[in-house]
């Protein structure tokens, strides 16, 4: 390679490590679940998983292993094809018409993953003449697939009702033909939950649709997992729902979008990464499926997962940690330093407690945290070993 480039690139990781942002992925070698065993200094560890977004637990549910391995036999392993070409197995339709009867929308639209649906949305759907209204702490896939669009860009602080009507506002006066507001149903990195009652009120007033991404409530949160539109009370007002096939619901792969009708036929004629990229596995789309039906009839296993999540935010309050506050099963422990978050999360590996610290540029700067998540994987007695080591590994950082 070009030598000037190669020391180019070298000097950019560099930078990195000396500013303690390097990320390093350590090795896992068990099924994801709610205790997993990983490679550590060349020997192997056994530790309880915090950081998995395997919220119900379905990652390697015995049902689930078993549809996924009949449709490897039935359907075969891959498509080897665009969904439009030769790509579309009864099972994807299935697949599709599941998730838009849980999500209450007419029809859903599968995707390789989250990230393209939120690829598609914007540039399918509006030009230049439209607008979209973003949430400030959107997911990256949103902020892509919002620049991937002519739409003109409007921005609102996180769940500022009031900037969101300015900006609702100022698009009017510009004069746009449709306006979309676009928020993230939990912010990933706070646990915080849209304001969707307020949003879709709004958004009646001022003649907007309103598009929500349920990554990280599809599943687990709302009546029978229906996400925070029924969290909220807003299910039908919500427009457009995208969501992931890649967190509660089994955690494999694959993203879709569900709406009206109309929409989800337009994707399917002009959505770059659905025309352009591989049909979902059988097995995944079969698996999906399955998982589905788990999380609906599942209000065990929320009832679990929420009452861990009551008693994991108790037990680090009360430990003296800062905390970001909220009901979701993602639990935000506050350092504030990237490098300090970083000691605090190896620290927590050698007790035994598997958990990621995020720092910039997944957070702001100063904002570094160990983002917790609770599982219904978990058991009580891991909870407990998970509060007192957080307690042990704080102090011994001085943190608390
Ligand atoms: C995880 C996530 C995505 C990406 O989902 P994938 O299916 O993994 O690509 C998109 N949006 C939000 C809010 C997410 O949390």
């Amino acid at each position: 390679m070009l030598g000037r480039f190669s020391e180019h690139v070298t000097q950019v990781l560099a930078d990195i490590e000396a500013q303690g942002l390097m990320k390093r992925e350590r090795e896992i070698t068990t099924p994801q679940g709610g205790r997993i065993r990983f490679k550590a200094n060349g020997q192997e560890r056994e530790a309880i998983n915090l950081c998995a977004n395997n919220y119900l637990g379905l990652a390697d549910h015995p049902d689930i292993v078993a549809t996924a391995k009949a449709a490897l036999d039935g359907y075969g392993y891959g498509m080897a094809s665009v969904r439009f070409i030769c790509g579309t197995q009864d099972l994807h339709r299935a697949l599709e018409q599941r998730i838009a009867a849980y999500l209450g929308k007419d029809d859903a639209i599968l995707f390789a993953a989250c990230f393209d649906a939120n690829g598609a949305l914007f540039e399918t759907l509006l030009t230049d003449a439209d607008a979209v209204i973003s949430d400030s702490l959107n997911h990256a896939s949103i902020i892509d697939g919002v620049r991937l669009s002519k739409a003109k860009r409007y921005r609102f602080a996180n769940s500022d009702m009031n900037e969101l009507e300015t900006q609702l506002k100022q698009a009017q006066a510009d004069g746009v033909r449709f306006k979309l507001i676009v928020t993230d149903g939990v912010f990933s990195m706070d646990g915080y939950v849209a304001k969707l009652p307020e949003i879709c009120a709004l958004a009646e007033r001022y003649g907007a649709l309103v598009a929500v991404d349920d990554c990280h409530a599809t599943g687990h949160l709302g009546e029978k997992g229906r996400g925070t539109p029924a969290l909220t009370g807003v299910g039908d007002r919500v427009d457009i729902v995208t969501g992931t096939l890649g967190k509660t619901l089994g955690g494999a792969m694959g993203g879709c979008i569900a709406a009206v009708q109309p929409v989800i036929d337009l994707l399917r004629q002009r959505a770059r990464p659905y025309l352009f990229s591989n049909s979902l596995a059988p097995s995944l789309a079969a698996g999906a499926i399955k998982a589905i039906d788990i999380a609906e009839a599942g209000d065990d296993l929320r009832e679990r997962l929420m009452g861990h999540t009551r008693r994991f935010r108790q037990g680090l309050e009360a430990a003296g940690f800062t905390l970001l506050p909220g009901e979701t099963p993602i639990i935000p422990v506050m350092l504030g330093d990237a490098v300090l978050a970083q000691k605090m999360a190896a620290a927590l590996d050698e007790r035994g407690v598997f958990v990621a610290g995020f720092f910039y540029p997944v957070v702001p700067q100063g904002k570094a945290r160990i983002r917790t998540q609770m599982s219904a994987a978990l058991t009580g007695e891991d909870v407990t070993f998970a509060i007192d080591a957080f307690a042990d590994a704080g102090k011994a950082l001085g943190v608390i």
